[in-house]
């Protein structure tokens, strides 16, 4: 497989628009500006791109959805890459900042925007300046601005700075974060498509999901779909952290197995210890275990085995770690994240993390993986944006699937801490937040 995203990442000076251009850079943006509109869109449907921030949309479909009307639209690039695990966004914005920036200029010229903006998390200093440059460099070689090449299209792009929070990673939380006010998730409907930045339609990407525009436009939607599967077109960029030999950034065409991407590129686990569970999506996804590895990498085979793609962030955990902290961690996370605006996902994230302490210090019993199990449940589906979720499902799966584990360590830690053995678990009334 040739890389399309990932294709010379590593050369040097990629990141200026000279060697960007040499490259082939922006000519895939005047091939664009000579389409109708709406053959743009079609190619991106006939890609079967999908969104690669999580929710794994189809980009076409989303870009249709902006009414052809000739008022104030927006494009806004979601750079704030918050989903633990992921750090795929960073190098291509870092490495060829020119290609998100030539996906957006297409992308906005598509839907008939001419306010756009990336929205990059705080911590990105260094990919911001860089995007900076880029943005500038792109002005001035007349592809941002006024009547970009004669088209008559005009384009404004403006990056902002987020100041770090997980929920900005949220559309909707973005969209108020960027308009200046607090980013706490919006009510949908209505969606952005049709009310969005300043209530006017707004198309809203990722990153990975922009700067994958210009190739498709270059090779035409059908070629590209050829790659990859059915229903996961295309490759992606997946980030692999944890206990792996080789953690990083690689681009896989989507449909091969999980076990060439986690052994095969990134090495697997260190010599002598095995995979105990691992997440395929980011640490939102609820996790999967070593028998799972076969699995092929794609939307619908991590769907099926009860899982999700998601941001396509792979975390390995070895044997050496154990269940419990894995699930303390996540859920105090989410916890600190959650932005309080409704009660499951302000409440249950509360009770999760108190309660899985009490598993960790030995104090609870059985029953209370139970407890825990009834709130992750009632958690799900329940919250006004994905916050909640993103912890109920991990930390459900991790109970579920690790039972055992966690009732060998509190039966330990009790032993420990000279409280005798638990009481075996009986029938509980459901415990409703
Ligand atoms: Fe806020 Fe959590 Fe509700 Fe999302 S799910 S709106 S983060 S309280």
């Amino acid at each position: 497989m040739s890389a399309i995203l990932f294709d010379r990442i590593d050369e040097p000076g990629l990141a200026t628009i000279d060697v960007y251009t040499r490259r082939g850079g922006y000519s895939a943006l005047k091939k664009a500006l000579a389409m109708p509109r709406e053959a743009i869109i079609e190619e991106l449907k006939v890609s079967g791109l999908r969104g690669r921030g999580g929710a794994g949309f189809s980009m076409g479909t989303k870009a249709s959805f902006i009414p052809g009307a000739e008022i104030d639209k927006y494009l806004v690039c979601n750079a704030d890459e918050s989903e633990p695990g992921t750090f795929k966004d960073r190098e291509l914005m870092q490495k060829k900042p020119h290609q998100l920036i030539e996906g957006m200029i297409i992308s906005a010229y598509a839907v008939g925007a001419n306010r756009s903006f990336i929205y990059i998390r705080g911590e990105y200093v260094l990919q911001a300046e860089m995007l900076e440059r880029a943005i500038a460099e792109a002005k001035q070689a007349g592809h941002l601005g006024e009547n970009i090449h004669g088209s008559g299209f005009s384009l404004d792009l403006v990056l902002q700075r987020g100041a770090g929070a997980y929920i900005c990673g949220e559309e909707t939380g973005l969209l108020d974060s960027l308009e200046g006010k607090r980013g706490n998730p919006r009510l949908k409907p209505p969606f952005p498509a049709n009310e969005g930045l300043y209530k006017g339609p707004t198309l809203i990407n990722n990153v990975e999901t922009l700067a994958t525009v210009p190739p498709i436009i270059e090779m035409g939607g059908a070629e590209y779909a050829k790659l990859g599967v059915e229903n996961s077109a295309g490759t992606k960029l997946v980030s692999v952290s944890g206990n792996v030999q080789r953690p990083g950034n690689y681009e896989i065409e989507l449909g091969i197995s999980s076990r060439e991407i986690i052994f095969g590129l990134a090495g697997g686990p260190e010599a002598g210890r095995s995979v105990k569970l691992w997440f395929p999506g980011g640490s939102s996804s609820p996790v999967l275990t070593a028998d799972d590895l076969d699995l092929p990498y794609d939307f619908d085979s991590l769907a099926k085995a009860g899982s999700m793609l998601g941001s396509g962030a792979i975390i390995v955990v070895d044997d050496s770690v154990r269940v419990v902290d894995v699930a303390l961690k996540l859920a105090s996370f989410y916890r600190h994240e959650s932005c309080g605006k409704c009660t499951p996902c302000r409440e249950g994230t509360n009770w999760t993390v108190n309660m899985l302490e009490r598993v960790q210090s030995g104090e609870a019993t059985p029953m209370d993986l139970d407890i825990i199990a009834s709130v992750q449940e009632q958690i799900i589906g329940n919250c006004l944006c994905v916050l909640g979720d993103a912890m109920a499902m991990p930390v459900g799966s991790l109970v579920a699937k690790f039972r055992p584990e966690f009732e060998a360590h509190i039966e330990a830690a009790r032993e420990r801490n000279g409280l005798g053995a638990s009481q075996p678990a009986v029938e509980q009334p459901v415990l409703t937040i």
